[in-house]
């Protein structure tokens, strides 16, 4: 299972580039929300029905990954300036720091090339190209473990939960997107929503310059692409990230009391529940609110933690629990940048790109 699960949010932002029909014929099934099952507890988290600010219906749509991405390739190329052709991409073609095309080994298996002003790298999660274009490295503090592995015979293996960070690209003339460029744990099953949000906005960044010729325009141009992405992306790898590590089992008190705390917030029903899913189903775009709410998980977890009365043990979990959420917290905003938490971006992002009037 990958990429199986389109949010509502992702829904609307499929329709504002004319591809909700994507999602017809595919037997797609409509998912209201979550059902939340915990030591034999179960619960349903539904996303709210009546949020003015989400302007289409609120639910998502589970299905198979394949033949969705099918519909998008033959929806693709129906377009008359658009020639669709399968291979494999073997390197990028670079000249003097600006990348100029690929070499790819076409259907038939002949090595041939394609020459481009921009060239959109998106190989998913396992890519190859991305390094092509970014240096990313391990980082140094794990470099020593990391070799003490591969000295002890350990069998290492790259697994596609794997936590990418978007950085922009040095090289001119290319965009990485999609799983080679960010990406987070699918704990929250959004990294399709977070492609579309990406694609939108560079679609309407890139469509008033009449030819992609001019490579440090285009630059330019896809540097503000960084900074308007941010509500959407920011949330979606935070919260993605957050779960990830509160949802798992332990036998670490504070740890559990985070992990029952998160149930607990859940699938209380009400104004917690539905905040909670209009940030995770994407209709409500805004890193701030989901900082108030994780801090609200946390204290609602050390509030249970230190009931029916505050032991000293109790009271050291709960210094542990606030010590292990505020730490998860901080790491998130030095990744994603304090520009997240801004509430203009916010605004402007759910102006430009949620609001009814243009879908
Ligand atoms: C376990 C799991 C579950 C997930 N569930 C969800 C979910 O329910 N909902 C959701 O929204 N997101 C989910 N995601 C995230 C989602 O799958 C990804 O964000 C999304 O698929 C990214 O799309 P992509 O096009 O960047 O990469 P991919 O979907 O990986 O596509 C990359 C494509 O590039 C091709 N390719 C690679 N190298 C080359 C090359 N050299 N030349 C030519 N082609 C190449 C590959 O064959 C592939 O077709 C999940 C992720 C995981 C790991």
């Amino acid at each position: 299972m990958m990429g199986e699960l389109m949010q509502p949010g992702g829904r609307l932002l499929l329709s504002k580039l004319g591809l909700q029909d994507c999602l017809e014929g595919i037997d797609a099934q409509v998912s209201t929300g979550l059902a939340i099952y915990k030591d034999g507890n179960e619960a349903v988290a539904s996303y709210p029905v009546e949020d003015k600010n989400f302007p289409y219906e609120p639910s998502a749509r589970t299905f198979h990954n394949g033949r969705f991405v099918q519909r998008l390739r033959q929806k693709a190329s129906s377009l008359p300036n658009v020639r669709l052709e399968e291979g494999t991409v073997k390197s990028l073609i670079e000249e003097k720091g600006v990348i100029k095309g690929v070499t790819y080994k076409n259907s038939a298996g002949e090595e041939t090339t394609a020459l481009a002003p921009l060239t959109v790298v998106c190989d998913g999660c396992y890519s190859n190209l991305r390094r092509s274009v970014n240096h990313n490295i391990v980082p140094p503090k794990l470099r020593k473990i990391f070799l003490k592995g591969i000295d002890e015979g350990e069998n290492i293996k790259a697994m596609p939960t794997k936590r990418v960070e978007a950085t922009l690209s040095e090289k001119k003339g290319v965009i990485v997107l999609g799983d080679a460029f960010n990406m987070r744990h699918p704990a929250i099953a959004s990294g399709m929503m977070v492609l579309l949000s990406d694609i939108l906005i560079l679609r309407d960044l890139l469509q008033p310059l009449r030819n992609f010729g001019d490579a440090n325009k285009v630059s330019e141009v896809i540097k503000s692409f960084y900074v308007i992405r941010k509500p959407m992306s920011a949330m979606v790898n935070t919260l993605g990230n957050a779960f990830s590590q509160a949802l798992i089992a332990s036998s670490d008190e504070a740890k559990e009391a985070m992990r029952q705390g998160c149930y607990d917030y859940l699938s209380s029903g009400g104004f917690r529940t539905s905040s909670m899913m209009a940030l995770l189903g994407g209709m409500n775009p805004r890193p701030i609110s989901l900082i108030y709410h994780l801090c609200a998980i946390t204290l609602s977890s050390i509030g249970q933690l230190l009931s029916p009365f505050p032991s000293p043990l109790r009271a050291w979990h709960s210094l542990r629990l606030f010590g292990l959420s505020m730490q998860m917290l901080v790491l998130h905003l030095k990744v994603e940048g304090i520009q997240m938490l801004s509430s203009a971006n916010a605004a402007a992002y759910r102006k430009n790109y949620m609001a009814a009037t243009a879908l």
